[in-house]
């Protein structure tokens, strides 16, 4: 199996305050690696670190092999071969849905216009979205955003989407329809490290579940082993209390 990320002995401190500790993981190619565990657990933080939206105080993060945290390495290419989907959407609020998801096509990947207009509305068929090109995202409503945010990210056509609790800020009739366009990448062999707190989408569509309890990797495991016969007596305490 094809490594995509390979995380080794990552450490991140803010200050004195240690908020990820020797972690380690990996993400294989067509793989969907989910990550669940309470609120301050370091979640987010670890997302932020796979993507160099912080700086990592140790430990490697190997992409295809080649540790990115390496001073030779070319950050920003890097970073255009990871698709990023936020709890907020972080859409451009003064741009429409098309203009969207061309922008980030044109800048970095120097695009054309009509190329990045072909690969936009190929993902916002993808999502969904594709009647609604003209409108501004104020106009949406927070899945149809969230389902924007997803095609913003798929047309920079991203060798891994990393999701940082993607529905966790939606109406709760609006949770469904967002994941459902996620199992749909997952089915089609998009590779996904996703941060939630949705248990029946990550026993569903994960291969791997990551539980993580204040700063370490606790267990690791398919979601039938972490779901249903967990070993370490702090992830039954936070099934106990979740589920
Ligand atoms: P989660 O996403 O699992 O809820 P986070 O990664 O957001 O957890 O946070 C983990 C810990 O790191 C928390 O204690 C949080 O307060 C702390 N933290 C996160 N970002 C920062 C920051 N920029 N500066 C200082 N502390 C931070
Ligand atoms: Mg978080």
């Amino acid at each position: 199996m094809e490594k995509i990320l390979d995380i080794r002995h990552l450490n991140k401190s803010f200050g004195t305050h240690e908020v990820l500790r020797d972690i380690n993981f990996s993400v294989n190619k067509g793989e969907v690696v989910c990550i669940i565990g309470s609120s301050g657990s370091g979640k987010s933080t670890l997302l932020r670190c796979v993507n160099l939206l912080e700086k990592p105080n140790g430990g490697e993060i190997l992409y295809r092999g080649e540790n990115i945290l390496d001073d030779n390495q070319d950050i920003y290419e890097y970073r255009t071969k990871l698709g990023m989907v936020f709890q907020q959407f972080n859409l451009f609020n003064n741009h429409n849905v098309l203009n969207n998801c061309i922008v980030g096509q044109m800048k970095v990947l120097r695009n054309s216009k009509e190329e990045a207009e072909n690969i936009a509305m190929k993902y916002l068929n993808v999502v969904g979205m594709d009647q609604y090109i003209d409108a501004k995202p104020k106009q949406l409503s927070g899945g149809q955003k969230q389902r924007v945010a997803i095609a913003r990210a798929l047309s920079m056509e991203p060798d891994v989407m990393l999701f940082d609790e993607p529905t966790s800020a939606l109406d709760p009739e609006m949770v469904g329809e967002v994941l459902k366009v996620m199992k749909e990448l997952a089915d089609r062999g998009l590779t996904m490290l996703v941060v939630t707190h949705e248990m029946e989408f990550a026993k569903e569509v994960a291969d791997r579940v990551v539980f993580m309890d204040r700063g370490v990797i606790a267990e690791e495991g398919t979601p039938e082993q972490i779901f249903n016969n967990p070993v370490e007596e702090r992830t039954r305490e936070f099934l106990r209390r979740i589920l």
